[in-house]
């Protein structure tokens, strides 16, 4: 019984999101605040410097405790027909680092492509270049993390199934970096950093599609390090 009663309560309540959706492209005459959500039109207005600007001002926000009051289900209606982000984040699959949190973006605003590590495949080139070509994202961010929990397994040379190959696509980061222990926080983060140069690295010698754009000028590439104890995003210098 109780289970009808809620569920005939939740019908107004999808009506009404899917009107306060339909609001955002007609003259919102209800005086309701039409949910902002990326469009064709601004995300073309974008530019690679601007699109890292929103990234830098949404953390600063998270960081500020002034994140943004947001209606999720009014953005997912307004959504429903196509996306528009402004921005693909590489971040490892860190259940501290939620992406969308940290830079305080919505419903569409940003692609993720997430796993440990934050490394380079040929199937996270194959999703960039889709987002970035295909769907027109402006700014590549490549996101390690503090404490990362692959990065110390590929110090320690860690073996475990697939793991195991995973581990050894950050093995070239740890090389360069010399010797060092997994316990040593400041060693473990000289080596996210690597990581994070070998990855924008690969994405620029083994996608033509991205490089392209990179050289026109139409995409940007960055790295950053999101510092799980404060919450805050370090972008690193060219
Ligand atoms: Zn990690």
């Amino acid at each position: 019984m109780r289970q009808t009663t809620i569920a005939i309560a939740l019908v107004p309540l999808a009506f009404a999101v899917s009107a306060s959706g339909l609001a955002q492209t007609s003259a919102d005459t209800a005086g309701k605040k039409a949910p902002s959500v990326q469009t064709s039109e601004s995300q073309g207005g974008m530019t690679p410097a601007s699109a890292l600007e929103k990234l830098k001002k949404g953390n600063a926000r998270f960081v500020e405790k002034n994140m943004k009051s947001r209606d999720w289900l009014a953005k997912v209606s307004a959504t429903a027909g196509g996306q528009y982000p402004f921005a693909v984040i590489l971040a490892c699959m860190d259940s501290r680092a939620p992406i969308e949190i940290i830079f305080d973006q919505g419903i569409g605003d940003i692609f993720g492509i997430r796993i440990a590590g934050n490394i380079v495949n040929d199937d996270v080139l194959g999703s960039m270049e889709y987002a970035t070509k295909v769907v027109g994202s402006k700014q590549l961010v490549v996101l390690g993390h503090t404490s990362c929990g692959a990065v110390k397994g590929a110090i320690d040379d860690a073996k475990l199934g697939n793991l195991t190959g995973l581990l050894a696509k950050i093995r070239p980061a740890v090389s360069v970096s010399g010797p060092g222990s997994a316990k040593d926080d400041a060693y473990v983060n000289k080596v996210v950093q690597a990581n994070i140069s070998q990855a924008m690295k690969e994405i620029r010698e083994k996608s033509p599609t991205i490089k392209a754009q990179l050289d026109a000028g139409t995409v940007g590439l960055v790295g950053a390090i999101y510092d799980v104890s404060t919450g805050k995003v370090t972008f690193l210098p060219d």
